[in-house]
């Protein structure tokens, strides 16, 4: 599974098959994508491969922690790893190909801050 950004400058590649699928309704990821929810999975470290523009990633933290890395050419939220673990945060508006249909939706966070 290949992913990429906006304007394709990052690019990234997983192995194997994508284990699941989240979607974060808080008000963070709102802002973050834009968008009603965030829709993203976690891969391990030794699934997931930079192909291209690791350096166009920039990064903004909050004071929270709640960190988001980004394509600075197109503002494309990009994968980032979770400090202190094994695992990498991938957004899934960025993966190239068709999911298989055992990987739709399954979790849904913080629905209580959901956009109505
Ligand atoms: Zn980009
Ligand atoms: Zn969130």
């Amino acid at each position: 599974m290949k992913g990429e950004c906006l304007c394709g400058r990052v690019k990234f590649k997983i192995e194997g098959n994508i284990p699941n699928l989240y979607q974060c309704h808080c008000s963070l990821c709102r802002k973050v994508t834009g968008s009603s929810a965030n829709a993203a999975t976690f891969v391990t470290q030794k699934d997931f491969l930079w192909l291209s523009g690791q350096d166009k990633i920039s990064s903004f933290q909050k004071p929270t922690g709640y960190r988001s890395d980004f394509c600075s050419l197109c503002g494309s939220p990009v994968p980032n790893q979770l400090r202190g673990t094994e695992l990498v945060w991938v957004p899934a508006g960025l993966l190239e190909e068709p999911f298989e249909a055992a990987v739709a939706v399954n979790v849904h966070l913080h629905m209580a801050s959901a956009a109505s």
